[in-house]
C-alpha cells in the first residue's frame, strides 16, 4: 500500500507532448482511474509510475520518497498490460512464477505464492495449462495473478478488460474490485470507458490531449463537470450556448434565442456575470422531462427520432436549426407508440438539472 504523487510531470516523445504539467496525488488504498479518449496520455502516465518511461520533467514520489528515475524492478509495482504480455509458450505456472524467479525467491515459496495468486483470480488447478489453451478471460486472470504474486505496493492496470466481451467485462469488473478491496492495495486503473470508471473508482482523473482536466469522485465528475469536455466525455449531455441575463442569490437567468431559462445557483458555482455569453447550459438527457404544455423552463421541440430500448425512450429532437436536444425518458411505458417523428413536443428543463459550464 502506498501513496503516489506526481508533481508537474511532463513527457514528450521526439517533440510530441504526451503528458503535460501533470499533478496527481493518489491516496493509500485508493482505486484511482485515469479516464480519457485514445491517445490522451493514460498509458504514458501509467508507464511513468511503473518506471518503464522516465518523465521529461517533474517528479514521482511513492510515500514521499522520490522514485522518478528508479528502474521498474526496484519500484515494486505490479502491472497488467493492455495486451497481457504473457509468454505464450510457457505454462500458467511459469508465467506467474516468472517475477519471483527473477527475484531469486526459493522454489518452495514460489510454489506457495503462485498457488495463492492463482486461487485469488480463481484459476486454481490451471497451473500446467499453456497460455495458448486459455480463453481471453482466463489469460486476463493470469496477467492479474502475475502482477499480484510479487506483492506489489501499487497495482497498475492498463485497460485490462478491453479485450473481453461485454458480459465477461461486467464479471471481471466486480472481481477486480473485490480483489482490490480485500488486499486494500493502491490501484491505478486506465480506461477509456466512462461506465467502468464511474462504477469502479474512488476517484477519477479525466484526461484530454495530455492534460488532466478534472480530478474528482464519480459523483463530482459526472454532476459537477468543470468544462464542456468532461461534461460530454463522462456521460452524454446537451450543451446549449446561452447569454447570462440576471444573477441573484438563488437563481441565474439565461437566454437562448427567445427562451428565458432559470438555473438554480450551486454552492460551488463558477463566477457568472450578467451579460456574459461564453457559457453553455448543460443538461443530461435523463434530466429532460416531457411536459404537456408550455410553462417555466419548457422548450418547444420537433421530435426527430424516438427509440424504444426497453427501459427507456431515447428521443432526439430539434430546438431550432442549430440546436438538438437529447432526452432519455425512463419508465414511461404509456409512451409506446405515441411518440412520432415530426411531432411537436414540450420538454421541461428542471432548474435543478441545469448547470452552467464555461465555454473555454
Ligand atoms: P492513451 O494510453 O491514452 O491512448 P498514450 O499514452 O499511449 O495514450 O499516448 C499519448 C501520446 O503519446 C500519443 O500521441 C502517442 O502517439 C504518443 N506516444 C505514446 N508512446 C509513445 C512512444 N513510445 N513513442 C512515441 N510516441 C508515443
Ligand atoms: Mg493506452
Amino acid at each position: 500500500m502506498s501513496r503516489v504523487q506526481l508533481l508537474q510531470v511532463n513527457k514528450t516523445f521526439d517533440g510530441v507532448v504526451a503528458v503535460k504539467q501533470l499533478d496527481l496525488e493518489i491516496q493509500e488504498g485508493e482505486f484511482f482511474t485515469l479516464l480519457g479518449p485514445s491517445g490522451c496520455g493514460k498509458t504514458t502516465t501509467l508507464r511513468m509510475i511503473a518506471g518503464f518511461y522516465y518523465p521529461t520533467k517533474g517528479k514521482i514520489l511513492f510515500d514521499d520518497q522520490e522514485v522518478t528515475l528508479v528502474p521498474p524492478h526496484r519500484r515494486n509495482t505490479g502491472m497488467v498490460f493492455q495486451n497481457y504480455a504473457l509468454f505464450p509458450h510457457m505454462t500458467v505456472f511459469e508465467n506467474v512464477a516468472f517475477g519471483l524467479e527473477v527475484r531469486k525467491i526459493p522454489r518452495k515459496e514460489i510454489r506457495d505464492r503462485v498457488g495463492d495468486a492463482l486461487r485469488q483470480v480463481r484459476l486454481d488447478g490451471y497451473g500446467e495449462r499453456r497460455i495458448s489453451q486459455l480463453s481471453g478471460g482466463q489469460q486476463q486472470r493470469v496477467a492479474l495473478a502475475r502482477a499480484l504474486v510479487i506483492r506489489p505496493r501499487i497495482l497498475l492496470l492498463d485497460e485490462p478488460l478491453s479485450n473481453l466481451d461485454a458480459r465477461l467485462r461486467d464479471e471481471m469488473r466486480a472481481e477486480i474490485l473485490s480483489i482490490q478491496r480485500s488486499l486494500g492495495i493502491t490501484t491505478i486503473y486506465v480506461t477509456h470507458d466512462q461506465v467502468e470508471a464511474l462504477s469502479m473508482s474512488n476517484r477519477i482523473a479525466v484526461f484530454n490531449q495530455g492534460v488532466c482536466q478534472q480530478v474528482g469522485t464519480p459523483d463530482e465528475v459526472y454532476n459537477r463537470p468543470c468544462n464542456t469536455f468532461v461534461a460530454s466525455f463522462v456521460g452524454e449531455t446537451n450543451l446549449i450556448p446561452v447569454t447570462i441575463q440576471e444573477v441573484t442569490e438563488e437563481y441565474i437567468t439565461v437566454k437562448y434565442g427567445d427562451y428565458t431559462l432559470r438555473v438554480r445557483q450551486e454552492s460551488e458555482k463558477f463566477p457568472v456575470r450578467e451579460g456574459e455569453n461564453h457559457w453553455y447550459l448543460s443538461i443530461r438527457p435523463e434530466g429532460v422531462q416531457l411536459a404537456s404544455e408550455s410553462g417555466p423552463n419548457t422548450v418547444r421541440v420537433q421530435l426527430q427520432l424516438a427509440q424504444f430500448t426497453g427501459i427507456s425512450f431515447q428521443c432526439t429532437s430539434r430546438l431550432d436549426d442549430q440546436q438538438t436536444l437529447q432526452a432519455l425518458l425512463v419508465n414511461r411505458p404509456n409512451l409506446a407508440g405515441s411518440l412520432r417523428a415530426g411531432e411537436t413536443l414540450w420538454f421541461h428543463l428542471p432548474e435543478n438539472q441545469l448547470r452552467l459550464i464555461p465555454a473555454h
